[in-house]
């Protein structure tokens, strides 16, 4: 059964999109630890992230990259985390946080955003892209 990121990636369900390309798909985590959180997926469906062939690995941290880059752009912040889990969406996903303290970085943490301000954060994001 395809992940809820497959369905994402292919528009069966919404998302707040930053950039894709044919291999890669990074879009608004919907439940942000901070303003700005983003996820960084490879097309390919594969649950865990050293089961990825080498060079969707490479990949996806060189796609990852360009995002923290438009995301440090974007969200004033004291820099862009990285994190990887994996334990509720068995989807290989980079997680882009930015962040100004620690407690950022702690997936207890949440941001409540409207709609809105989902849609404008994606728009500048993806225009920094
Ligand atoms: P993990 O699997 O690394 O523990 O976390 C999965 C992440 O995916 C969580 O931060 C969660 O908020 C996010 N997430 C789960 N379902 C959706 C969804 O349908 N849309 C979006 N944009 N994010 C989701």
């Amino acid at each position: 059964m395809a992940t809820i990121f497959t369905k994402i990636i292919n528009g069966d369900i919404p998302s707040y999109k930053i950039a894709e390309d044919d291999e890669f798909y990074s879009f608004l985590d919907i439940n942000p630890n901070a303003k700005g959180h983003t996820l960084v997926i490879p097309k390919k469906e594969v649950n865990k992230i050293f089961d990825l062939d080498e060079e969707t690995y490479n990949g996806l941290m060189a796609f990852s990259y360009r995002v923290a880059k438009a995301l440090e752009k974007s969200v004033p912040c004291k820099r862009v985390g990285m994190s990887v889990v994996g334990l509720e969406v068995p989807h290989v996903h980079v997680h882009l946080i930015p962040i100004n303290i620690m407690d950022d970085m702690r997936f207890t943490k949440k941001e409540k955003l409207s709609h809105e301000e989902f849609v404008a954060l994606a728009e500048k994001i993806a225009g920094n892209f």
